[in-house]
């Protein structure tokens, strides 16, 4: 059946001051599934937005594969001093045990896991950098310019993640 999940995050600073560093939310998502085509659970999935259908990552036994997951929104809003981002991802759930693991598949998987990216340009340096957060870091975690070390933004909370269906 299909399932959607929700993730919402906020990063706090000052997007409009001067240095600004065009930090924006890019349109990629990792997070980890119960993967119904290789039945192992928690596996991490990566995400694009606008792709028909996204990566497991597998196992040791069966490596990456495609899966049938979606980014089906994405909305990205700044303000002068949050970034927020807010992601419905679709996804093919069906129930199956995991034999390695002997747990049963779940909706929302057991410890739901979120790896968000991040692009910024350096006005000072003229180069472009990345940045991810996850939702398993101890925070509050600080994001930097590898450039010119600028405190760029401040992931207080971690991440939501909500299955709406
Ligand atoms: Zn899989
Ligand atoms: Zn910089």
């Amino acid at each position: 059946m299909m399932r959607s999940v929700e993730i919402t995050t906020v990063l706090t600073g000052q997007f409009r001051a001067p240095g600004f560093h065009n930090l924006h939310w890019r349109s990629r998502i990792g997070m980890n599934l119960d993967c119904f085509i290789c039945e192992r659970t928690g596996r991490t999935t990566y995400i694009e937005l606008g792709a028909e259908r996204a990566v497991c990552s597998g196992d040791r036994v069966r490596g990456e594969h495609f899966t049938a997951a979606r980014i089906a929104a994405f909305d990205r809003t700044e303000e002068r001093e949050r970034l927020t981002l807010r992601a419905v991802v679709d996804f093919w759930w069906a129930p199956f045990q995991d034999e390695k693991r002997d747990r049963a598949a779940s909706a929302l998987t057991a410890s739901p896991w979120v790896r968000l990216h991040l692009g910024h340009h350096c006005p000072e340096n003229q180069v472009s950098g990345e940045a991810t957060i996850q939702s398993n870091m101890v925070r509050p975690v600080d994001i930097r310019c590898e450039s010119c070390g600028q405190l760029l933004a401040s992931s207080i909370e971690a991440p939501t993640i909500r299955l709406l269906n």
